[in-house]
């Protein structure tokens, strides 16, 4: 063994206890430090011929990389859907890291029986049926792949050909209908073959909507004359979390034929709220579904989850034929379920944040942040040179200048904002025009720090006034 690595073993509890002692005083640190790096990265280092042992590794990222890292697991980044992680979820994940267990199959450890715990936990959680099949995988973006991925065998077996088999070219022109959906959607259809140029969105209702028009969508799936098609519904749009009605897009299968596919990728989380869970009313109904949990349920990144009904066509699609991994009979084993092969137990963190804090505890999370999203929303409407572009519909407030909100103004209003170190917000654009959005979803949250975030913009807003 190499002399450092075998000094490095024989010291492997004190490095540990570096590790925690540098991890809490950064996490302790949250608060103080800005929300936002700005500036660029050190200058490029050469690869070391020599190492310095973990300690000295240690004490060149804390000086070198540390510094620049955002507080995108703090209470003010509300940028994107951006989680943190819960204490549970952080210390699930370091052990994820300790043990390394790979959950492609069984056979030698229970790890993936505990993933298989934490499926029925969330499906539970979310309000699915038993007839929900479930799978980790790293992200929103790859449980909307899979989800559509099997979308696509699903639309082969009605046209009697194998798209697994003969290709997604087998199947012809594919119609994917969808009102408002997220960018990792025409990216998914890329990645299947199918094309970004097949996804057609349908008229959204009236009156600054984001949901879809479901008497326009009953009228496109009529003019397919019987073809089978694939309809995603959204639950939870990013800029204004508006959500399709999923139960009477369901109730269309009775006189069309298509699969549905719902992205709830952060919209799901209204399911463990009684005051919001009639949003996502109808999830039950689909035939795959797509939820974020590095979002929401605040687990480390990455983490997401894919259900589906059809775990048959899962497997044709994604199973993993060779001797040495044994076949997927009975219980399929992971390997045969996601694009992965190797894969790391993501359930962990999630598993150790669910036990920790159960459903009340991370519903008062959920409900927390909504009711903050609703203050920061009041709070922007009384702002002079403000205005809400939507109402705060659940945990994203959307708002832009008054008068001229070119992309300029309103990117400058932006970076202002970092540039306080107090808040973190993204640029989007809504129904043409240019717009901020301040997203909720950390686990830290409070009243305080959201009127930190009102100061913050409000004094921004002041400045490019000027
Ligand atoms: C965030 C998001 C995604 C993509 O999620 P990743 O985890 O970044 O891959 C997809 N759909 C919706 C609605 C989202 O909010």
């Amino acid at each position: 063994m190499h002399r450092t690595l075998a000094d490095d073993l024989s010291r492997l509890p004190e490095l540990l206890q570096s590790a925690r002692d540098f991890a809490a005083r950064e996490v302790a640190g949250l608060d103080a430090r800005p929300v936002a790096h700005l500036g660029g990265p050190p200058d490029a280092e050469p690869l070391p011929a020599d190492g310095v042992g973990a300690e000295g590794a240690l004490a060149r990222f804390a000086e070198r990389w540390a510094p620049g890292f955002s507080a995108s697991a703090g209470p003010r980044y509300l940028g994107f859907v951006t989680g943190g992680a819960t204490p549970a979820a952080l210390t699930g994940d370091w052990l994820t890291g300790a043990y390394d267990q790979n959950s492609a199959g069984g056979g030698d450890s229970t790890a993936t029986a505990l993933e298989r715990e934490t499926l029925s936990w969330l499906r539970e959680l979310f309000g699915l049926g038993d007839d929900h099949s479930g799978a980790f995988v790293t992200g929103a973006t790859v449980s909307n792949t899979v989800g559509l991925a099997i979308a696509r065998e699903w639309l082969g077996e009605r046209l009697g050909v194998s798209v697994s088999e003969e290709g997604a070219g087998a199947l012809g022109p594919v119609d994917i209908l969808s009102g408002s959906p997220h960018s990792s959607v025409p990216k998914a259809l890329s990645v299947l073959g199918i094309g970004r140029g097949r996804l057609r969105t349908v008229p959204l209702l009236p009156g600054g909507r984001e949901a879809v028009d479901v008497a326009r969508l009953d009228a496109e799936l009529e003019a397919l004359d019987g073809r089978p098609a694939v309809v995603v519904a959204n639950a939870g749009t990013v800029n204004t979390v508006d959500f399709d009605d999923l139960r009477a897009i369901a109730a269309l299968k009775e006189r069309h034929d298509f699969w549905l596919h719902v992205d709830a990728a952060f919209g799901g989380f209204a399911a463990l709220s009684p005051s919001y869970a009639h949003l996502v009313d109808g999830l039950d109904a689909a035939d795959s579904v797509c939820v974020d949990l590095h979002k929401w349920l605040n687990v480390p990144y990455d983490a997401a989850v894919q259900f589906t009904r059809r775990r048959d066509l899962q497997v044709r699609v994604f199973h993993n034929a060779s001797p040495y991994l044994g076949a997927p009979t009975g219980e399929p084993d992971f390997v045969h379920l996601t694009p992965e092969n190797s894969r790391r137990l993501r359930a962990l963190p999630a598993w150790f944040s669910l036990a920790a804090y159960g459903r009340a505890g991370h519903r008062e999370i959920v409900e927390r942040n909504i009711a903050l999203a609703r203050r920061l929303g009041d709070g922007i409407a009384d702002v002079p040179g403000l205005r809400l572009l939507a109402p705060v519909r659940l945990n994203v407030v959307c708002f832009t200048l008054e008068g001229d909100a070119g992309r300029e103004r309103v990117h400058a209003l932006g970076r202002a904002v970092a540039g306080s170190g107090e808040a973190f917000v993204t640029p989007t654009v809504f129904e043409g025009t240019h717009a901020l959005r301040a997203a909720f979803s950390n686990w830290r949250t409070s009243e305080a720090d959201t009127d930190r975030v009102l100061a913050a913009v409000r004094r921004a807003a002041g400045a490019t006034d000027s």
